[in-house]
């Protein structure tokens, strides 16, 4: 049983996971095949453009080919589609994100439904929700879920007929989350919370693995959370802070601090879950490079 309160390392781990992909794209550049992932990037968000050039630098450092395709949030459609289409039939491209938010005149939907499956390393098309609810191994689980999963085996967390909550229903992280919690190996009994969930309490202290993802600032205070328990942190919110020179600091949905000492072990934010996006990208791209150069 670990000590009350030892943090889950988020870089510590990641760096592990990039370690182990930088295997696998050296076996696969001696075999002739440069695993590649091709982003497109719509319009001018600052925190997208940010995001967008971590996973181009990333790429850069484990020997893949990474390539950002920009356009101006005037792009249409059909113009949209069309990029897809073209990276769809390049065998040199092995994955493809289309980075979100894309602006509202788009439909996101579509965009997504024409990655092809197997090239669709964020893990949203519909095809590869369902292999992820089905166990199907050559499917891509999304990101940050993925994330989290890994981090729990590596920190020896039992999973199994553990009691996992889940705060957060989203397509992104809180419902591929439950999917990935309930197969089979993994074992865990889940639990779905969202904003009409009455007594939130009631179900978050009775967790043995909460993982949080609802973009509420410090919402999980010390008395919803179950002594002992394992507490995984997916939320990201920005708060003022005057004695910060930017104005603002990064939390999660946990009120850390009161938390800390109860659970048994914690991811902090930063440097915990976020961390692990990326990295899992990297690992869903490798697998797709050898996956289609098989
Ligand atoms: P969404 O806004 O899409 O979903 C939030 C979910 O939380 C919804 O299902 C919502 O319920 C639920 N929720 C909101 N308020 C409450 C409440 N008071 N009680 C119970 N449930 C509530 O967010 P995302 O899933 O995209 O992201 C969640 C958080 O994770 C954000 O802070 C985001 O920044 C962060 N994030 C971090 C990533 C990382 O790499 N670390 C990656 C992706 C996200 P309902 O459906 O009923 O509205």
């Amino acid at each position: 049983m670990a000590e009350r309160g030892t943090l889950i390392d988020g870089a510590v781990l990641a760096a592990k996971v990039t370690a182990e992909v930088s295997e696998q794209v050296r076996a696969l550049v001696a075999r002739g095949i440069t695993p590649g992932l091709t982003v497109v990037l719509v319009g001018d968000d600052p925190a997208s453009a940010v995001y967008v050039g971590s996973k181009e630098r990333t790429c850069i450092e484990l020997g893949m080919r990474g390539e950002t395709i920009r356009r101006p949030a005037s792009i249409t459609q059909s113009e949209l589609l069309d990029i897809v289409d073209r990276l769809n039939a390049d065998p040199a491209v092995h994955g493809i994100l289309v980075q979100m938010p894309l602006p509202k005149h788009i439909d996101a939907e579509a965009v997504v439904r024409r990655i092809r499956p197997d090239k669709d390393v964020d893990g949203f098309h519909p095809v590869n929700v369902g292999k992820l609810w089905i166990g199907d191994s050559d499917g891509f689980a999304p990101c940050t879920p993925a994330g989290v999963l890994y981090m729990l085996r590596a920190s020896d967390v039992r999973t199994s007929g553990a009691e996992c909550v889940i705060v957060g229903r989203s397509n992104i992280v809180g419902k591929p989350m439950a999917g990935l919690m309930v197969q089979a190996g993994v074992d865990a009994t889940v639990t779905v919370c969202h904003s009409r969930t009455r007594d939130l309490a009631a179900h978050t202290s009775r967790a043995d693995i909460l993982i949080v993802a609802a973009g509420r600032a410090r919402m999980i205070t010390a008395d919803m959370v179950k002594p002992g328990a394992v507490v995984i942190d997916v939320g990201m919110n920005r708060i003022p802070d005057a004695t910060k020179k930017s104005g603002s600091r990064l939390v999660g949905d946990v009120d850390f601090d009161s938390v800390r000492p109860i659970a048994s072990r914690i991811t902090p934010v930063p440097g915990g879950v976020g961390r692990m996006t990326i990295a899992m990208l990297m690992a869903n791209t490798a697998r797709a490079a050898a996956q289609l150069g098989a």
